[in-house]
């Protein structure tokens, strides 16, 4: 059973793979320093109050906790937000992972899981995409998980380091026994949007876009339960230590679902209406993004456990309500 230092540890993904760690026999360690995560998702294992733009305090935590691994999830991670601001998203993406990688190489520590996203394909030439698929972000936050995605390839090359990028599709859901969930603080992510415009028929919710190339107009996307992204990464790690060189796997269900679905399936779980309005399409939304995770499927065994939209809205449900 290992050490693992997860970054970004008390944010929606990063604790949920701390439980599911905490589950496989693991000690997550939470290397956070709260600007976007919770205190209250520390629950399975110490916790190091620090930023990844301090290179001698991921050392220290490294040597203190005897880390045999690094999940590295902390980031800033909305792409209308890279585009307003993307110097802060290169220092903290980009040089907070050289802080990382360096802090890893200097400590011996081999093996590192990173959350990366399907945002580095941009508007792919057709879906599902798959691994292949040529590399063209389109806003500053994919480009800068690629240029994360490059650096890893160059220390696995150069220092024999054990590299995984998983490329995220949708993080959707919450833990199903209840205990975190989604909570982002601004919530720009549609399923808790959805949820809030059920809980509250005064809230409407805005359709960004709906003239796109789909069925009913709405952009499609993957979303993929966030226990499903915390197991893979679990996996991931397993599979890193006897791996070598920088491999890539993307994570989804390989089947898409509209706003409209979202909203369908809201109102189907909430039995209650959804008042929305169309709005414009946001910068940088491609049409449809689906996963093809085969890769995942063959290399670490894994395949979504809960991959029903409705299932996915009905956990999410279930933490919204419990939070109002
Ligand atoms: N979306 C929307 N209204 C909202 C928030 C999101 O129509 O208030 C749309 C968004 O344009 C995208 C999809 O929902 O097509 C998923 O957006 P989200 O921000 O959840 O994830 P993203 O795909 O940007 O990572």
């Amino acid at each position: 059973m290992s050490n693992v230092l997860v970054t970004g540890g008390a944010g929606y993904v990063g604790g949920h793979i701390c439980k599911a760690l905490s589950g496989a026999g693991h000690t997550p360690v939470v290397f956070d320093n709260f600007c976007r995560g919770h205190r209250e998702f520390v629950r399975w294992g110490p916790l190091v109050e620090a930023n990844i733009s301090d290179k001698s305090a991921l050392i220290a935590a490294m040597a203190d906790h005897n880390i045999e691994a690094v999940i590295h999830c902390a980031a800033l991670a909305y792409v209308a937000e890279s585009q307003e601001r993307p110097m802060d998203y290169y220092e903290t993406n980009v040089i907070g992972s050289v802080n990382v990688l360096e802090a890893m190489r200097e400590s011996g520590v081999p093996c590192l899981v990173f959350s990366s996203t399907c945002a580095v394909y941009g508007i792919p030439a057709s879906v599902p995409v798959d691994e292949a698929a040529e590399y063209a972000p389109i806003s500053p936050y994919g480009r800068t998980k690629w240029i994360v995605e490059t650096m890893m390839t160059e220390c696995a090359r150069a220092y024999g380091m054990k590299c995984i990028s998983l490329r995220y599709f949708n993080a959707a859901g919450a833990d199903p026994d209840g205990e975190i969930g989604e909570w982002h603080d601004p919530e720009t992510h549609l399923i808790p949007i959805v949820l809030n415009a059920a809980a509250d028929s005064t809230f409407l919710l805005s359709i960004n876009g709906t003239d796109y190339e789909t069925p009913d107009g709405t952009a499609i996307r993957d979303y993929i339960h966030v226990t499903d992204l915390a197991d893979a990464h679990v996996r991931a790690f397993e599979f890193a230590k006897t791996s070598s060189g920088h491999n890539v796997f993307n994570l989804g269900t390989g089947h898409g679902a509209s706003v409209r679905d979202v909203i369908g399936a809201v109102e189907n779980v909430t039995d209650r209406k959804v008042n929305f309005v169309k709005a414009a399409r946001r910068e940088c939304d491609p049409d449809c993004l689906v996963a093809n995770a085969q890769k995942a499927e063959d290399v670490l065994g894994w395949k979504p456990q809960y991959p029903d939209i409705e299932t996915i809205v009905a956990h999410a449900w279930a933490y919204f309500s419990r939070q109002k």
